[in-house]
């Protein structure tokens, strides 16, 4: 007879063995460092692809140190649209012309959230939610202090997110943008963006989605569902390391009335002519104010590429069976010690982590880290267990969860 124990560990292996994606981990680097048991915040801060040291090196001696200035013409200048592009397709379900690299999430949402206020007309509302990552919420507030409009907070369960109930219960003629993320930061709910998406524009308002933990983690179809504008992170999971500048989207309905407020001349009609008074460049290109990051968006392209192999819906039904099989070590090991699940059950309303809370967990998450099981603490007692799909294996996910079941009953 075997216990539950191992009968967990010989599921994980079963599951890592019959993982369509299974070749996937080791062409990260670190994959194979053995004092990292378990790394489960790849929703933090993606791993490097062992392409992506290679693609650095030969940037820096071949691109860089070797064409020199003479790299802009030939490739720097159109990269962010390129890549853009490559994210649209293999990741938003955006058609070309409508995504780019641009600054860092931040500044970017900040942006756009003013570039989609300046066609609001007489609206004077932007409609929020309580539970949105602090940046999302600060920037707002800003943008409100600053033009003088007011802040409508949507207050979602702690447990779930933002619903298609609340929202039409939110807007109104008065309505002119509501910003909310598509997967939230801490609870990990998946919101009913088609479903929301119908509501808001039935008020004659836009919707501005944050996909930071969406994209590289949950299928996107934001030109079928009609999202006006969009923003996300490619430092998460789509591994483009630290500070690595986002993705915005402008839905090319709206893109030819865009304009967003930080006029610099890389996003200006023909820069190099040097030329008097701003003139938005054509298309998504207006998005950009200065010289790119062009060593900062080089990383996304190797995700890219092994996005474009496997497809999203590869890529979503493994987060889906690692968040699954994560709940259900939950269930068995942690639910006993007095460990609440705070990310949704149903799959379906679910993205690619899971947040559990106990009040011991601000403590323990540190002694995780030094063990070499390593998920984020978010306040005030949580710890979110982060499966970028791609980088992540059962087995790891076992270690993580048997580790956290180790240290609290240590206690
Ligand atoms: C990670 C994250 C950000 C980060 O913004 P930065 O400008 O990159 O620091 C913003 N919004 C959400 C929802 C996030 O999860």
């Amino acid at each position: 007879m075997t216990s539950p124990a191992q009968d967990f560990a010989m599921r994980a292996k079963a599951l890592d063995d019959a993982d369509p994606l299974r070749d996937y981990p080791s062409r990260f680097l670190g994959s194979d460092n053995p004092e990292i048991i378990a790394y489960l915040d790849g929703n933090s801060l993606g791993r490097p692809l062992r392409a992506t040291a290679d693609r650095l090196t030969s940037f820096v001696t071949d691109a860089w140190g070797g064409r020199l200035i003479r790299g802009w013409d030939e490739q720097w200048f159109d990269l962010p649209l390129t890549i853009g592009d490559r994210i649209g397709a293999a990741v938003l379900g955006a058609a070309a012309g409508q995504t780019t690299i641009g600054d860092s999430t931040t500044v970017l949402l900040y942006k756009i959230a003013r570039g989609a206020l300046a066609c609001r007309g007489q609206r004077t509302e932007i409609v929020l939610d309580r539970d949105n990552f602090p940046t999302d919420r600060y920037l707002l507030e800003a943008i409100a202090t600053e033009l003088g409009l007011t802040l409508r907070w949507i207050e979602p369960e702690f447990t779930g997110g933002v619903t298609a109930q609340q929202v039409a219960d939110a807007v109104s003629d008065r309505t002119a943008l509501v910003v909310l993320s598509h997967v939230a930061y801490r609870s990990g709910y998946l919101l009913d963006a088609p479903a929301i998406s119908t509501v808001v524009h039935d008020a004659g308002a836009v919707l501005l989605l944050d996909l930071c933990h969406s994209a590289g983690a949950v299928e996107l179809e934001l030109d079928s569902w009609a999202v006006d504008y969009a923003v996300g992170c490619t430092y998460k999971y789509l591994n483009g390391g630290p500070g690595a500048p986002a993705f915005g989207y402008v839905n090319a309905a709206h893109l030819d009335d865009f304009t967003q407020p930080i006029w610099g001349w890389m996003g200006r009609e023909s820069p190099f002519e040097m030329a008097q008074g701003y003139v938005p460049a054509q298309g998504i290109r207006r998005v950009i104010s200065g010289t790119p990051a062009i060593v900062g968006m080089l990383p996304i392209q190797d995700t890219l590429d092994l996005i474009e192999e496997v497809g999203m819906a590869a890529v979503r039904s493994k987060s889906i069976a690692l968040t699954e099989f994560a709940l259900e070590l939950v269930r068995a090991w942690l639910l006993p010690l007095g460990v609440a699940v705070s990310s949704p059950t149903d799959p379906a309303r679910r993205g690619g982590h899971v947040t559990i809370d106990h009040p011991q967990f601000k403590e323990l998450t540190a002694r995780l880290w030094q063990r070499g099981v390593i998920p984020d603490f978010r306040p005030p007692q949580g710890i979110r267990i982060g499966l970028s799909p791609l980088s992540t294996t059962y087995t790891e996910v076992l270690a993580g969860i048997s580790a956290i079941r180790d240290e609290l009953t240590a206690r």
